[in-house]
């Protein structure tokens, strides 16, 4: 997309190109640069604009087994999980909620919001960073 001088009339025919994408063609990204930039919009906005194959690993009928899917499903749809996986890895966990609470700030939780979902992490065993991924995103995705 070529960028002109004329900003607002530029966004709103972006935005016109892309409802008209989605709808006619949910189309998967695979360029770097385009996950990257639609990772953040949803972790920071909640804005869903291209489906990522991460979406993929979602499994619905698993996830709804759990008491508290709402929250876990609009996390992992927010990518937070994704998130705190790309934070992680490299790292070894240092056994405290340090980098999710980092994730949760940066997704502009309120700080009641934040405890409520730390509060929901340890009660499905995520007593840690690596322990969410292990057991509570586990919850979310596969078989
Ligand atoms: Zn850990």
């Amino acid at each position: 997309m070529q960028l002109s001088n004329d900003k607002e009339t530029d966004n709103i025919e972006i935005g016109k190109e892309i409802s008209q994408h989605l709808a006619s063609n949910p189309q998967v990204l695979n360029d770097k640069k385009l996950i990257k930039e639609e990772v953040k919009r949803r972790l920071v906005s909640d804005i869903q604009t291209f489906a990522l194959e991460y979406d993929l690993l979602f499994n619905e009928e698993k996830a709804t087994l759990n008491k508290d899917c709402v929250l876990l499903s609009l996390l992992f749809r927010r990518m937070f999980f994704y998130k705190l996986n790309e934070k992680l890895s490299g790292l070894s966990c240092d056994h405290t909620l340090r980098l999710t609470k980092q994730i949760l700030t940066q997704m502009q939780f309120k700080r009641g919001k934040i405890n409520e979902i730390i509060d929901v992490f340890k009660k499905n065993g995520g007593q840690c960073d690596c322990e969410i991924l292990y057991n509570v995103e586990s919850q979310l995705i596969g078989k």
